[in-house]
């Protein structure tokens, strides 16, 4: 066709005014303004333009028809960034999907305290108070600790308590401990961050109380033992027991920070990586501080918390670092909720989505994966699926690989790479994370909260009846 021809063509298309008149967009106009409506009239336009340029033969759509793509685009647009998602992954603190899932006590402080609240304000006498005052205490119950506080993460707490301690000191870690968490935690670089001078004794399978002897000097600050959290040494292992760094280190009048990374409060049951370090335990045996998470084994938000000796957690609180580290309001909100919740490990136990999750018996997730197979075959009768046995992983850089046997339904796509099928999957209304197998789609019910399923059925039969032709699994 010439140029004529592609020109008469495109004369047919409505006009911009055309467009906005139309009853769908005027409603856009309302709710977003009417310079984005418009520019996204133009932009709809222009790839109509494109596409008719490129095939002159195609229909001409209409302005109600143009006017009903703008209205999906706004609509895909309006969706958060951040949001909701299903975690099928079997992977239980996933760092990726946001870790520790909040008990429903902790989202209700979230939201009743996203408003004005008495974050730094004491309530009987009116006066300015410190930020942390709302958990110092039950921290010190839940850890045997004399003091506490809470900054933004475990990283912060770490390089925070190097630099109020041990700055322009030396600082004695194991070989066996300079380690590497994902997301570009790496001891060494934390240590030279906080300007603590790095002293590596021993070696990597075997540190002495002997080399601690040796490497001890008036330049030594202090001990600093770090859970191995994601990895373990096994075979010809020898580390040193904390109770006798810390009796090392009184005669040597330095101190002794324990990192123990997970930040577990009581024997988890379910947790098969052998036994996590406790806090109260690390507390007992003398540690001046003690570091973790808020948001692994705890099971509560992004928090990094240290308690320990009041001396050291007054010297941590002084440093101008701890204010660049703050912990926000809504994170003070949840962890809150959650240390009340572990003032009773049953009812931690029951009411803490992550203890939950980690308890159940392989019997339980199976008759869930049956139940979710079967739900799915009531919605979409000729598919074929199958409940599989799989394992599940702690994850989060916590415990090391320990898998945990659960079940899962496995699905295996056909017209489709499992890439785009997972694409799919997450693209969609509620987004769905599963685990790519081999040749299948595995949905592990470990990490699907009990309620979330017929959610997930319905976000998996939309994806299948619209856009993937699903031969079940084997
Ligand atoms: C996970 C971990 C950290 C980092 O904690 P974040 O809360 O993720 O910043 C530090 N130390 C150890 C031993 C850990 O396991």
């Amino acid at each position: 066709m010439d140029e004529t021809a592609v020109q008469a063509t495109l004369s047919q298309l409505p006009a911009v005014n055309e467009i906005l008149g139309e009853s769908d967009v005027v409603g856009l106009i309302e709710r977003f303004g009417r310079d984005p409506v418009a520019t996204s009239v133009r932009r709809e336009l222009e790839e109509t333009r494109g596409a008719l340029r490129a095939d002159p033969a195609a229909t001409v759509p209409t302005a109600p028809e143009l006017a009903q793509q703008v209205r999906a685009w706004f609509a895909r647009e309006e969706r958060p960034n951040l949001r909701r998602v299903l975690n099928a992954t079997g992977i239980v603190l996933h760092t990726g999907l946001g870790r520790a899932p909040l008990a429903a006590e902790a989202l209700q402080a979230v939201q009743e305290n996203g408003g004005y609240c008495n974050l730094e304000t004491d309530l009987e006498s009116g006066k300015r108070s410190h930020r942390g005052d709302s958990v110092r205490e039950l921290l010190c119950e839940l850890t045997g600790a004399e003091a506490a506080t809470v900054v933004n993460n475990n990283a912060a707490a770490t390089v925070l308590t190097l630099r109020a301690l041990a700055a322009g000191r030396e600082v004695l870690v194991s070989r066996g401990q300079l380690i590497e968490i994902g997301g570009s935690f790496r001891l060494p670089d934390i240590m030279e961050t906080s300007g603590a001078l790095l002293r590596e004794i021993g070696t990597t399978n075997r540190t002495h109380r002997s080399d601690y002897e040796q490497a001890l000097s008036e330049r030594t600050a202090l001990l600093l033992r770090v859970h191995s959290s994601n990895y373990r040494v096994v075979g010809f292992v020898k580390s040193t027991p904390l109770v006798e760094l810390v009796e090392l280190a009184r005669r040597a009048g330095v101190r002794v920070v324990d990192d123990i990374g997970s930040g577990a409060l009581f024997d988890i049951p379910g947790l098969t990586g052998g036994h996590e370090p406790l806090a109260r335990e690390s507390v007992a045996a003398g540690a001046d501080v003690v570091l973790f998470s808020g948001d692994k084994l705890l099971g509560g938000p992004q928090a990094g918390i240290i308690v320990g000796t009041a001396d050291c957690v007054e010297l941590i609180e002084r440093d101008p670092l701890m204010r660049v580290v703050r912990v926000d309001k809504l994170a003070l909100a949840a962890l809150e909720a959650t240390l009340r919740l572990h003032r009773d490990r049953q009812l931690a136990l029951t009411r803490i989505p992550l203890y939950q999750m980690l308890s159940q018996t392989e019997a339980q997730l199976q008759r869930r994966a049956k139940a979710l197979r079967r739900r799915l075959l009531r919605m979409l009768p000729g598919l074929d699926c199958q409940v599989v046995r799989t394992a599940s992983f702690v994850g989060g850089g916590s415990v090391p690989a320990e898998e945990m046997p659960s079940s899962a339904v496995a699905i295996r796509p056909t017209g489709l790479s499992l890439d785009e099928a997972a694409r799919r999957l997450r693209t969609g209304k509620l987004a769905v994370f599963p685990r790519l197998e081999q040749d299948q789609l595995l949905f592990d019910l470990r990490t699907i909260q009990p309620g979330e399923e017929a959610a997930l059925a319905t976000a998996l039969a939309s994806a299948v009846t619209e856009e993937i032709a699903v031969r079940g699994a084997r």
